[in-house]
Formats: C-alpha cells, structure tokens, sequence
C-alpha cells in the first residue's frame, strides 16, 4: 500500500494561519516525525477573518498563532507573506510564484503539500494558494500532495454548516493513511483567535468509524468568512508534479494513490 512519500524537505504552500493545522496539521506532524524537515509558506495573515476570539490587531495574532502551532507540528520553519487575506486570486500570479520559487530555493523542498484544487470549502484564497503550489511543483519537476475530503464527510459538513464543503470519491482520492492526531489537537488549540466558543460544530457519528474515511471525533469550526475545516477530517491526494486539467476539478492525472485514515 502506497505511504506518504519520503521526503527529507517538505514545503506547504497555504493562504491562511490555520490552515496548516485545522486542514493539514496530522499530515505534516506526521511527516515531521518521520524525518521531514517541513516549512510553511502561508499567504496571507489572515487578518479579514470574521473570527476574533482574541482581542488585538489579527494580523499580528495569527501570526504569533501559527508559529506556536507550526512548533506542536514539529515544524521546521514558517514564512508568513502579507498578501490581502480574501482577495489572494485577485493578485499577480507572477508574484505570488516569485515568492514561492525564492522560498523553496531557500528551503529545497523535495515535495509540496497543499489543499487540493478545490480549496476544501471553496474559498478563492485556498484555491488561488493551491494554484501556486501546483504551478512551482510543475516547474521544479517535484510531486505534490493535495489535501482533501471524502464525499461523505464533506457532505456532512455542507449539510450541517452550510458552507460549500468539496468532497470526493474514494476512486478519486489517491492517498489514504493513518495518522496520530494528538498534535494537531494541540496546534488547532494556539489558534485561539479563530475559535468559536460554546459553539463547536461537531460532526455526525455517520461521518465516524468507516474504513477509510477519518473519524470527526474533534469540533470543527467556522473561520473567516465562511471558511471552515474539519480538524479531525480529511484524507490526502497525491498528485505528482501532474498538472490540473483546466476545467477539471482535481483530476488525477498521474501517480500514487494513498488513503489516510484520522485516530482517535
Ligand atoms: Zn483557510
């Protein structure tokens, strides 16, 4: 059965803090312990977020957020852009990538993780960030791991929230493995700013206990305009340098399948 890939540096493209943990946070605790020096190139500072669970200035907040909860992850470094949180398609596609390039040549990545084409919830900002993560795998001629989520769990999350949560069959998701969530509970935990209190958004049992689908045991909450991940959920796509089809919404075109599966 197919693993995650053995990268001794592994570089995470994202638009949010947060989105390292709620999202991708065991994927990269779980990397990290087995030997990948991981770094983070997060976008924006997530400063439009309709979340404020902490007062004081967001931008500087979330920033402090992420770099404590990319230390529970056993993170190697973090880069954090300023870039408009909210409007990340609407900027230079030149410069975006200008930026990834100079951060991977910095930290020499043998592979990318990132959400997958559809952001997750669809939020423009994930999207624009995954576009770039693709586009720089392409160009270095280096694999890329898109995050994403079983239909089944995103159409519990859609239903029960309301937010346009993409999900996938599992013949379209590549990669499945088992991961330790412990410390992407904890990572989620520095990103107070963003909770919701009292009012965690837990998802169905349905949605727990399947073969090959994670369990949604851990709250998932809302976030910045709309956006919402599942801390629990989530399952990862390979997708090796391949590029996505335009029009064509995660459309493996080459390489491994792997499956993950969420402990307790
Ligand atoms: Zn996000």
């Amino acid at each position: 059965m197919p693993d995650l890939p053995d990268w001794p540096r592994t570089l995470v493209i994202v638009a949010h803090p947060d989105d390292e943990s709620f999202g991708l946070g065991a994927v990269l605790s779980t990397l990290a312990a087995r030997g990948s020096r991981v770094s983070v190139l997060c976008f924006t500072r997530g400063e439009a977020s309709t979340l404020h669970g902490v007062a004081g200035d967001l931008s500087v907040i979330r920033r402090d957020e992420l770099r404590r909860a990319a230390d529970e992850l056993g993170l190697d470094g973090v880069r954090l852009l300023t870039y408009p949180d909210g409007s990340l398609a609407e900027q230079p596609v030149d410069a975006l990538i200008t930026d990834a390039r100079d951060h991977a040549a910095e930290t020499a990545p043998a592979g990318l993780v990132t959400f997958d084409p559809s952001g997750i919830t669809g939020h423009p900002d994930h999207t624009a960030a995954t576009r770039i993560a693709v586009a720089l795998g392409r160009e270095l001629g280096l694999g890329v791991l898109g995050w994403t989520l079983p239909r089944a769990v995103a159409d519990h999350l859609r239903a029960e929230l309301g937010i346009g949560f993409l999900g996938h069959d599992a013949g379209e998701i590549d990669l499945v493995v088992d991961v330790d969530r412990q410390a992407q509970r904890r990572a989620i935990a520095c990103h107070a700013s963003q909770a919701v209190p009292g009012k965690p958004a837990v998802a169905p049992a349905g949605a727990t206990g399947r073969s090959g689908t994670p369990a949604l045991a851990a709250p998932a909450r809302v976030h910045a305009a709309g956006r919402l991940t599942g801390p629990a959920a989530g399952s990862l796509r390979a997708r090796p340098g391949v590029p996505i089809a335009p029009g064509r919404r995660n459309t493996a075109v080459t390489g491994t399948t792997m499956a993950v599966t969420g402990g307790a």
